[in-house]
């Protein structure tokens, strides 16, 4: 991707209408871009609130002309858009990131030999695609995850076994599609670093988030991470070099995972991540201005912390199980931010929303946000 700077009122297209999508909208929008959306759904969070939503499927010939002709750049809030998709835009409009590099985190397979060949550290792992074996005792004899190599997301299309023949099984149960089998790890800890890179080469990162999953589903970001400096510093010098050895043009997450003194990268996310949200609220410069920024080529903006902590929850349908939760305690609370996401229909462990929770210290973030989820519940 060449060219100059692409300033606002340009029109800038988004492939999903997601909530990722919904903030990337409603950023555009404040700096005063257009946006197209292309996303099926006509009800989708960020097709709502954009200036057009193309609701066509992502393969749709008409639609990617649309998107060719009107838009000066496109990108994408999820890591699924076909490849064919991508590369038919690249041919006739600036596509940021590189299809290439959304390629990679499409495929767990992909992403692993991606990561090994270039020297970043992973866990132990084995592909599982055919009748080829090797190396599966040794992973699973420990006891492993199998996951799909594609399409998995909030845990999902993933089992957790113990032995060889219970990974097969797994992997039968998951349709035979190609996996990867993970060593399961006893983690210390989850962090995640988000980075932005122009195509010049500038790279900003927000201070390091640490995670805390449930059943697959994160549940809890909390900012500054409970671990060392040193550990912070690290895991954002790995993501950087990420960022550096994929050309990347955008915001790139890297998950990772702490075991010991020791960095494991996890998975790859070319787009904006649940565990920045708190970039809307205690940031200079959130995830979604900064993809902004970073895909039209203009200057990054700063990420310094507006507040010395924050504490991120997310909101899952399971808490509208009887019926649409009591919000007046969230919007009372001057150190609480509110997000949902106009979402029609409350499914259980879908993402809803998330509230945020500043304070002086992380842990007592983290305590009061979690106050506050628990009290909406009728
Ligand atoms: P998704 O694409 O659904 O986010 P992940 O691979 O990130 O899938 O897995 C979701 C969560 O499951 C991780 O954040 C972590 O908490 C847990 N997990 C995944 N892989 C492992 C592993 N190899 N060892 C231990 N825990 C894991
Ligand atoms: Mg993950």
């Amino acid at each position: 991707m060449t060219g100059p700077p692409v300033l606002p009122p340009a029109t800038l297209g988004m492939l999903g209408g997601g909530q990722l999508g919904r903030y990337f909208v409603m950023a555009a929008a404040s700096m005063g871009y257009r946006t197209i959306v292309l996303d099926p759904d006509p009800s989708s969070p960020a097709g709502v609130v954009a200036d057009e939503h193309l609701v066509h499927d992502y393969d749709d010939p008409g639609a990617i002309r649309r998107l060719s002709f009107d838009c000066a750049v496109v990108t994408t809030e999820f890591e699924n858009p076909p490849a064919s998709t991508l590369d038919r835009l690249a041919d006739a409009v600036a596509v940021a990131p590189p299809p290439a590099a959304v390629r990679i985190a499409q495929d767990r397979i992909a992403e692993k030999a991606f990561l090994t060949d270039n020297g970043f550290p992973v866990g132990p792992y084995v592909p599982l695609v055919d009748a080829d074996r090797a190396g599966l005792e040794a992973v699973a004899e420990v006891g492993a995850i199998v996951k799909t190599a594609r399409l998995g997301y909030d845990g999902k299309g993933q089992r957790t076994v113990v032995g060889t023949s219970d990974a097969l099984a797994a992997w039968a149960e998951l349709g035979g599609v190609a996996c990867v089998v993970e060593q399961r790890l006893a983690l210390d800890s989850e962090l995640s670093v988000i980075v932005a890179r122009t195509r010049g080469g500038d790279v900003e990162s927000w201070p390091v988030a640490e995670n805390r999953h449930v059943d697959g589903v994160l549940d809890l970001t909390l900012v500054p991470a409970s671990v060392s400096p040193t550990l912070t510093d690290r895991a954002t010098g790995l993501a950087m070099a990420i960022a550096d050895a994929l050309d990347y043009v955008g915001v790139l997450a890297v998950e990772l995972f702490v075991v010991g003194d020791e960095l494991l990268v996890n998975e790859l996310a070319p787009r904006p991540h649940n565990s920045g949200h708190w970039t809307l609220d205690a940031c200079v410069t959130s995830q979604f201005e900064q993809q902004v920024r970073a895909v039209c080529g203009v200057g990054l903006g700063a990420t310094t912390m507006t507040a010395p902590a924050i504490a991120m929850v997310n909101l899952l349908g399971d808490l509208w199980d009887v019926g649409e939760p009591d919000w007046s305690i969230v919007l009372d609370d001057p150190a609480a931010k509110l997000h949902l996401y106009g979402m029609r229909e409350a499914r259980p462990r879908r993402k809803m929303g998330h509230l945020t929770v500043t304070s002086d210290v992380a842990t007592a973030a983290v305590a009061r946000a979690l106050e506050l989820r628990a009290a909406v519940v009728r």
